[in-house]
């Protein structure tokens, strides 16, 4: 493969990208032009996506009483954080997508 801007010889290189098991394989030149291959990077992509949460769960938001709302921890969660009622969590939210629950130690 030769560089689209200076036509010298790619070089290959292999980057290891953490948390991924596969290496992204990319082509770089010393002129500064570097590409990635298409595939590998995909690769590596899915990987981090699929790392990205373990313990992905779609719930409805139920309405309680009054404007208030909430939903429920299902047993999966209950078990595997070992959740018991009157338990307190810290509720925040970085932005408009995500609400984090964390809880006290
Ligand atoms: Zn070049």
């Amino acid at each position: 493969m030769k560089c689209p801007e200076c036509t010298k010889k790619l070089k290959k290189i292999e980057i290891q990208v953490e948390g991924a098991e596969s290496k992204a394989i990319s082509y770089q030149c010393d002129c500064g032009y570097a590409e990635f291959e298409k595939e590998s990077a995909a690769k590596v992509v899915k990987e981090l996506k699929l790392k990205e949460s373990p313990l992905k769960i779609k719930q409805k938001i139920v309405k309680l009483s009054g404007d208030r709302l909430g939903f429920y921890f299902n047993s999966h969660i209950v078990r595997s954080l070992k959740l018991k009622p009157g338990e307190e969590v810290y509720v925040s939210v970085p932005d408009k997508k995500h609400i984090v629950l964390k809880l006290e130690e």
